[in-house]
């Protein structure tokens, strides 16, 4: 790690409290765009200054060099109740870890995040662990463990019949991954979620419940309005799993905020959800570990059907102009490992910086994190610093040697 810090001459230990950070590097990313000999001045947990350098009296100077600076990225798509099936199945993971094990696992998930720069992640549904989430969320708030600030949906919402953990006969209670509900308990079970901590609402548009476990939509539309305007009265918004392009188009009728996976959408659903401002997050990454997991080796093997429709699909998106918020999937793959969705992106066709922006700016305009996503004035100071420069070469985003969060100075 190559760094200097320099104390100013008027500095003295005992404005620690009250930090001044004067952070510069070769490269500011600003969340928009890169910029050359910029630096960025914090004061307590705001940014105060990013702009053409100059200097600040009475601030620690910390300066990379050859090194890029850019805001806490933000996951749009994890599970940090979820690890790599890989290494136990999802039904393994619901079914037989204990919940003192699964937040075990989450404290290490929400550090090895943190640690990559996730300063901020939206988890989309605990997978069996109920309220376990918000307990998480509260833990890193209350600085119990370290982790980035958390926005989490609980259980999520899935149509009666549709989700697993299956294969029991009837008599067998198991429990299941997200919470049923349907029609006529949709209103009680949206509020009861968001009044046990809820911040996001999931919904379970299609499942693979269709014969021979093809995913087909599960709520009508009315079904999904009814919940996506239930969350929108508390001011919360919905998201809604979906990869078929009839449950797509229900929930962007319904006015969902994002769709997660996408897979099967056509060029009209596409436009549709740019008309109606609906973002995707397409969860590359996670797709493509599964096809891994199941044998294939990426680069020596010809691409599975479902890698190749992936892309395919991911491209018809861009092409059509939307909205696309960076998100893995992560759980899916390991926690720690969220660039991998990045590099993807990237490799499919997507400019590096409208990658960047996708994972800084515009997940936080999405999220409705007015303060976050950008390295401007009287914004929240969510830092990371990475070696080289993520405009050439998105994978330097794996090289993080500096983050700050709400600005405490978190790994350096
Ligand atoms: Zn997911």
């Amino acid at each position: 790690m190559k760094y200097l810090i320099i104390f100013s001459l008027f500095f003295s230990l005992t404005i620690q409290s009250q930090d001044r950070f004067h952070l510069k590097a070769q490269r500011v990313f600003d969340g928009n765009e890169i910029h050359q000999n910029w630096s960025v001045h914090i004061e307590g947990e705001k940014i105060v200054y990013a702009g053409p350098t100059k200097s600040f009296r009475n601030s620690k100077l910390i300066d990379y060099g050859d090194h890029t600076i850019l805001p806490g990225l933000i996951e749009g798509h994890s599970h940090i109740l979820l690890h790599p099936y890989n290494e136990t199945s999802w039904n393994d993971q619901v079914l037989k870890e204990s919940y003192g094990e699964r937040a075990s696992r989450a404290t290490n998930h929400l550090r090895a995040s943190l640690m990559a720069g996730i300063t901020t992640m939206r988890d989309l549904g605990s997978e069996g662990a109920g309220y376990l989430d918000v307990g998480m969320k509260i833990s890193v708030e209350k600085g119990i463990i370290p982790g980035p600030r958390l926005l989490v949906a609980g259980p999520a919402i899935v149509a009666t019949g549709s989700y697993g953990p299956k294969g029991f006969h009837e008599f067998v209670k198991v429990p299941l991954g997200a919470e049923e509900a349907d029609g006529s308990n949709l209103m009680t079970v949206t509020r009861r979620q968001i009044g046990n901590g809820a911040d996001i609402i999931k919904v379970y548009a299609d499942y693979r419940w269709g014969p021979d476990n093809t995913a087909r939509p599960t709520f009508s539309e009315d079904e999904l309005r009814t919940i996506v305007e239930t969350a929108k009265s508390s001011g919360r918004s919905t998201v809604a799993h979906a990869s078929t392009a009839e449950a797509m188009k229900r929930a962007i009728n319904a006015g969902v905020k994002t769709i997660e996976h996408g897979d099967e959408a056509t060029k009209e659903v596409f436009d549709l959800m740019v008309e109606k401002g609906v973002a995707l997050c397409p969860t590359i990454a996670a797709g493509l570990s599964i096809s891994q997991y199941r044998g294939w080796k990426k680069g020596s093997q010809p691409e599975p059907q479902r890698v190749i429709n992936k892309r395919k699909s991911f491209q018809l998106a861009l092409e059509r102009g939307v909205t696309i918020s960076f998100g893995g999937d992560v759980g899916v793959f390991p926690h720690g490992e969220n660039v991998l969705e990045l590099e993807l992106m990237t490799e499919y066709g997507m400019p590096n910086q409208e990658a960047l922006k996708s994972a800084t700016s515009v997940n936080a305009k999405l999220f409705g994190l007015n303060k976050l996503g950008q390295l401007k004035e009287g914004f929240l100071a969510d830092i990371i610093i990475v070696k080289g420069n993520p405009l050439k070469n998105i994978s330097a985003l794996r090289n993080v040697e500096f983050v700050m969060k709400n600005g405490d100075i978190v790994k350096n």
